[in-house]
């Protein structure tokens, strides 16, 4: 019986390559695995997986009695919903250790990096295994995208070093090209259904007992907004109502000017305003420097919530 190898819910580029690559290097060890994803993929990593070749992972849901080795997050609320009925083999994850716990023991790979494929890439090395072209172009992608091309404050020396390595595997020369292919892709947001733009990097939190929800859009010009952004209020309200959420928080992150544009909506607008040390307009604040949920959004709101 093979393993399972799946990232989180509404699947990032790292989840996905990540999938693929630590599948790719468990078979190579004699530990046949699987690499699954738990929802849609988005169009960057449609576009990733295009340029080198490959297909999306299979759709699997349920993993009730299956082996599964996560990757890019220890959450439940991210994890697939009957996770407690399968066995955690391991974990390789770049984020804050979660709730997710087993009852047996297991690998796990974490560092504070930018991405779970430089994670992943050590584990290569640790196993002297070859990476093969065309997975040396996904992980490098992958971390490329995380860091939002080295500008995120999450972004490492192992990171950059990672992706120097990875792209001479792969044979691309202008890596940092293709990652602005990559966010021109991420920025066409035009004639895709407001629903679909609020969840496509969706990740909910549980803040000390409430429910929050926090998306982020991470575009090359955030004028791409203007003509939707009233909608996108609209939609993050009825997403809180619907998934009866304490708060829901949508994120518009202009990666040249390198700050965030923030929509909230919330039983308590106050938490957030404590969270980032500033005042909202209408529900919307302006969060200079803020590239980052993880790094930058998440600790301190989690904060403002204990
Ligand atoms: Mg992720
Ligand atoms: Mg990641
Ligand atoms: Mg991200």
């Amino acid at each position: 019986m093979p393993m399972y190898v799946v990232g989180h819910k509404i699947p990032d580029s790292d989840s996905i390559c990540g999938a693929i690559a630590l599948a790719y290097l468990k078979n190579q060890i004699g530990e046949p695995a699987v690499a699954t994803r738990l929802g849609e993929v988005s169009p960057e990593t449609a576009f990733i997986l295009d340029k080198f070749g490959f297909e999306a992972p299979e759709f699997k849901e349920s993993y009730a009695g299956e082996e599964v080795y996560i990757v890019d997050h220890s959450e439940l609320t991210q994890a697939p919903d009957d996770i407690a009925e399968a066995t955690i083999v391991g974990i390789v994850d770049h984020h804050k250790l979660g709730d997710l716990t087993t009852s047996t023991p297991l690998e796990c790979w974490i560092r504070p990096v930018g991405c779970s494929n430089t994670v992943i890439k050590m584990m290569y090395d640790f196993y002297k295994v070859e990476i093969p072209a065309n997975i040396a172009g996904i992980m490098m992608c992958a971390i490329l995208s995380d860091t939002v091309i080295f500008k995120s404050p999450t972004c490492t020396t192992a990171d950059i070093k990672c992706v120097e390595a990875l792209a001479e595997i792969a044979g691309v020369e202008d890596f940092k090209a293709l990652g602005m292919d990559m966010f021109k892709v991420k920025s066409a947001v035009e004639g895709t259904p407001v629903r679909d733009l609020v969840m496509r990097d969706f990740k909910d939190f549980n803040m000390n007992g409430n429910l929050v929800g926090i998306g982020q859009l991470e575009v090359i010009d955030l004028s791409v907004f203007d003509q939707i952004k009233a909608d996108l209020e609209a939609d993050i309200a009825a997403l809180k109502e619907e998934g009866k959420r304490h708060s829901v928080i949508l994120l518009l992150t202009d990666i040249m000017k390198e700050g965030s544009e923030l929509l909230v909506v919330s039983d308590d607008v106050s938490k957030i305003e404590a969270a980032y040390g500033k005042a909202t307009e209408n529900g919307r604040v302006w969060l200079d420097g803020v590239l980052s949920r993880k790094k930058q959004v998440v600790p301190p709101l989690q904060d403002a919530f204990a």
